[in-house]
């Protein structure tokens, strides 16, 4: 008798503590249930990481004409980010919700991604340079300059400063390693890590004063395994 009060206390305990997790796990986050587990860094709310350095790019394009020029310009000018900041410690967060530290909602802002675009149609260069901390991808870029039928020339393209590049084709720790040991081999970039993620591999780069060629970062790849590209290239990345 004694043993069997002990164990119906034991489980009214444990299901009322079941019912606590839950109810912190609904107020923690909203956005929580109805998405597919992620990894707990992705999901959780962090505030971005934002630099205080500006991404210049001299980016050399094809297709830049005399007639679409200002229009391209146009389009890059425009370009923005919504960012969602918390007005009690100022922090900035890429999802909106409620500041983790404040409790506070977050107020949704619009921030440009360029504060100079210069496009010269003469010589097929578009030089951007980003307002400080701004993350600035590749894959943006280019899919604003194909509304103009203008596209990057991968072939004189360079990578410079700090970046992420994102390598579809390599998931595993094994493949990591091997487009660790090319780039390692081939001495591109001052310094370089590839990890390994579940769907992609992310290698952050920090380039020397001479900004390596992409073909030559293609090619190192390329040599690592014959599927392995680049999807996008990342500059002041939010979550590195
Ligand atoms: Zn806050």
């Amino acid at each position: 008798m004694k043993l069997m009060k002990h164990t119906r206390i034991a489980s009214i305990a444990l299901a009322m503590a079941a019912v606590g997790s839950l109810a912190t796990a609904q107020s923690e986050g909203r956005y929580k249930q109805d998405v597919k587990p992620v990894p707990a860094s992705a999901s959780a709310m962090k505030p971005i990481q934002k630099s205080a350095t500006s991404v210049d790019l001299v980016l050399p394009v094809q297709g830049l004409t005399e007639e679409n020029v200002s229009e391209v310009k146009g389009s890059l000018e425009k370009l923005s980010v919504n960012l969602y900041e918390c007005s009690g410690c100022k922090s900035e967060f890429a999802k909106p919700g409620d500041c983790p530290a404040c409790k506070k909602e977050l107020t949704d802002s619009k921030q440009m991604l360029f504060s100079s675009v210069t496009t010269a149609a003469d010589n097929g260069t578009i030089a951007l340079a980003s307002k400080p901390g701004m993350q600035v991808k590749l894959s943006e870029i280019e899919r604003t300059l194909a509304t103009h039928a203008v596209r990057i020339d991968r072939d004189k393209m360079t990578i410079p400063g700090k970046a992420t590049l994102v390598v579809s084709g390599a998931t595993t720790a094994d493949q990591a390693k091997s487009i660790q040991s090319a780039l390692d081999e081939a001495k591109l970039f001052q310094r370089a890590h590839a990890q390994a993620e579940e769907n992609r591999t992310l290698i952050h780069v920090n380039a020397s004063t001479t900004a390596p060629e992409r073909a030559k970062v293609d090619r190192a790849l390329t040599k690592a395994g014959p599927s392995f590209k680049i999807t996008d290239v990342i500059w002041n990345d939010w979550t590195a």
